[in-house]
């Protein structure tokens, strides 16, 4: 895959689902207990996370870990849904918990997210797992930071996962380049942008009050694009040879497609690809890596939970 131009995140994602579905197997092998297992709580019928969910379930039959799915109607309340996660937090079979987001308007995010279990929050958006990768738990003390994600003792949140895990894998050199990171997001902006500095790239981040975007971009050797605007980065914005990595999903109207909408990134690939060194597309580039990453956090809550037990 290294001298490839286009980054084929599907291929990718299915090498290691691939690669974790063996790993499944010899941890039941080696452990004698249950697979690995993940909760996925939805609330609400939206259509779009029941979509997801559906997803994430048939990823984990895949490889063999076990799914278990707890539906809630969109008038749950606070204290059920705290009530449902403090019962997964204590099943030994349960390795993962995964709270479908957004939740509705009257219950508050943060609570039900800071009552999963750090080492069960598959999401990595649990204040310790932010904290870890913050203060660059990423990397052992005297250790060069050349570290694998999959290593790691925390779990780091599934997408900027993937966008590193697809620059590892396409042999793009990250440490002392410019990165430039588009959004700041919680689940992309903030954590991409913190596992870059930690593997020695010069990061700057922008968002949607950064003065004259295009210039910034242009000094960047890999972009990263998690803003949500349909094909904003233009070819003439990308440093020739560039690595580029967009995120975004976006449906634009097409009256020549079936559904009458197609999706797109953040960037207009068709021109940027003749710009850049590698480029990933959308659909197809970032968003098969999403699930396996979220595949990889709760296979690694199974074997790391294992080791804990045969310490004690
Ligand atoms: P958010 O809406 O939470 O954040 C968007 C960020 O982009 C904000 O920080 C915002 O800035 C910034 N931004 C908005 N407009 C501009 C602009 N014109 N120029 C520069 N920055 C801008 O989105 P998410 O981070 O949740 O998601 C980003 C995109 O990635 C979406 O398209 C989403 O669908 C997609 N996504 C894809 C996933 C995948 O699996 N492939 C997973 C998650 C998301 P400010 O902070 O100033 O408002």
């Amino acid at each position: 895959q290294e001298n490839a131009k286009i980054i084929d995140g599907k291929a990718t994602a299915a090498a290691i689902r691939a690669e974790l579905k063996a790993e499944v197997e010899a941890h039941v092998q080696s452990s004698g207990g249950p697979p690995p297992g993940l909760a996925v709580v939805l609330v609400g019928d939206r259509r779009d996370s029941a979509t997801y969910v559906r997803m994430k379930k048939k990823a984990c039959d895949e490889i063999g870990v076990s799914s278990f799915g707890f539906d809630f109607p969109e008038d749950v309340t606070q204290d059920t849904l705290l009530a449902c996660v403090g019962e997964l937090n204590s099943r030994p079979d349960v390795h993962g918990i995964l709270v479908q987001l957004p939740l509705p308007k009257h219950i508050d995010e943060q609570s039900v997210l800071q009552a999963i279990t750090p080492s069960k929050d598959v999401d990595g958006l649990h204040p310790a797992n932010v904290a870890a990768l913050c203060t660059g738990r990423t990397r052992a003390p005297g250790q060069a930071a050349s570290w694998q994600l999959k290593d790691l003792d925390f779990h780091v949140p599934c997408t900027p996962q993937g966008c590193i895990e697809l620059l590892d894998r396409y042999g793009v050199e990250i440490s002392g380049k410019r990165a430039v990171v588009l959004g700041r997001s919680n689940i992309v902006g903030i954590p991409v942008s913190m596992l870059l500095m930690h593997r020695d790239a010069t990061v700057t981040m922008t968002h949607s009050k950064t003065v004259d975007i295009a210039s910034v971009v242009r000094e960047a050797d890999i972009v990263v694009c998690a803003a949500g605007r349909a094909e904003m980065v233009k070819a003439d914005w990308i440093k020739p040879g560039a690595a580029v990595i967009d995120v975004g999903i976006n449906s634009v109207d097409d009256a020549t497609t079936k559904k009458g909408y197609r999706l797109v990134g953040d960037v207009d690939f068709k021109a940027a690809k003749e710009v850049a060194a590698k480029i990933t597309p959308v659909p197809g580039g970032v968003g098969p890596m999403t699930i396996a990453m979220l595949l990889r956090n709760t296979v690694n809550g199974a074997t790391r939970a294992a080791a804990a037990a045969a310490v004690a």
